[in-house]
């Protein structure tokens, strides 16, 4: 059986701020292919745009299926294991801990990117993994405050809104790379970091600044690498 799940509604970590909280949902299984099963709708976060696939469990009575990796493969994502079983509903729980983590992370490289980006450097590639990141600046030799700019601790909140393409304002999201947006995007998802920085992006996030807690950060070359402690 095959379904297409498209970038819309059934992406739940898409849908607010909060989405990206939620640690499990009831799901219709719609079928397997290619390792992956394929759900009405997911918590999970397929790998892409800098930020790894979920991890976590597909749950169907006394049965526990280990999702190790989501990936989308044409229309559909893929909550790939390695165990396949006709089921028809579940229960899909996330790996929070693991998940939080690159929330953490991922909020993180945005402000990051945002506080350089004021000092002339740009964010050529970003990504993150749970409790390490990296950033490769348009600069072989870029400086960054030796505070590290203490983003745990501006107490900023995020937010999380939907809006199409043509209504993108430019000037507001200078530091992101809008060319990087495939052309079959209409409606952006855009993360704004509260009078620090808005980009689209399509990850996941915290609700404030303050949850990063203790991090570290340092610049070998055109780098900048950062991660919790
Ligand atoms: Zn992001």
């Amino acid at each position: 059986m095959k379904h297409l799940l498209s970038d819309g509604g059934q992406l739940i970590y898409l849908q607010g701020i909060e989405s990206s909280y939620i640690k499990e949902i009831d799901v219709k299984v719609l079928g397997y292919e290619s390792g992956g099963y394929i759900l009405d709708k997911t918590i999970m976060h397929y790998q892409g745009g800098g930020q790894p696939g979920d991890r976590g469990m597909l749950v169907s009575g006394d049965l526990n299926i280990p999702i190790y990796n989501v990936k989308k493969k044409g229309k559909n994502v893929l909550h790939l294991s390695t165990l396949e079983t006709q089921i028809d509903k579940g229960k899909l729980v996330l790996d929070w801990e693991r998940r939080y983590k690159i929330m953490k992370m991922h909020t993180l490289q945005h402000a990051i990117s945002a506080v350089i980006f004021r000092d002339g450097y740009g964010s050529l590639i970003t990504e993150v993994f749970p409790g390490y990141g990296f950033i490769e600046s348009n600069s072989s030799d870029i400086k960054i405050r030796k505070d590290g700019y203490k983003i745990n601790e501006m107490n900023k909140s995020l937010k999380r809104y939907s809006v199409s393409r043509e209504n993108l304002d430019p000037k507001l999201m200078a530091r992101c790379n809008l060319d990087k947006l495939p052309k079959s995007v209409n409606e952006v998802s855009v993360v704004e970091i509260e009078g620090l920085d808005s980009c689209a992006c399509a990850g996941t996030h915290l609700k404030n600044t303050s949850e990063i807690g203790n991090y570290w950060v340092r610049t070998p070359g055109k780098r900048v690498e950062f991660g919790l402690f």
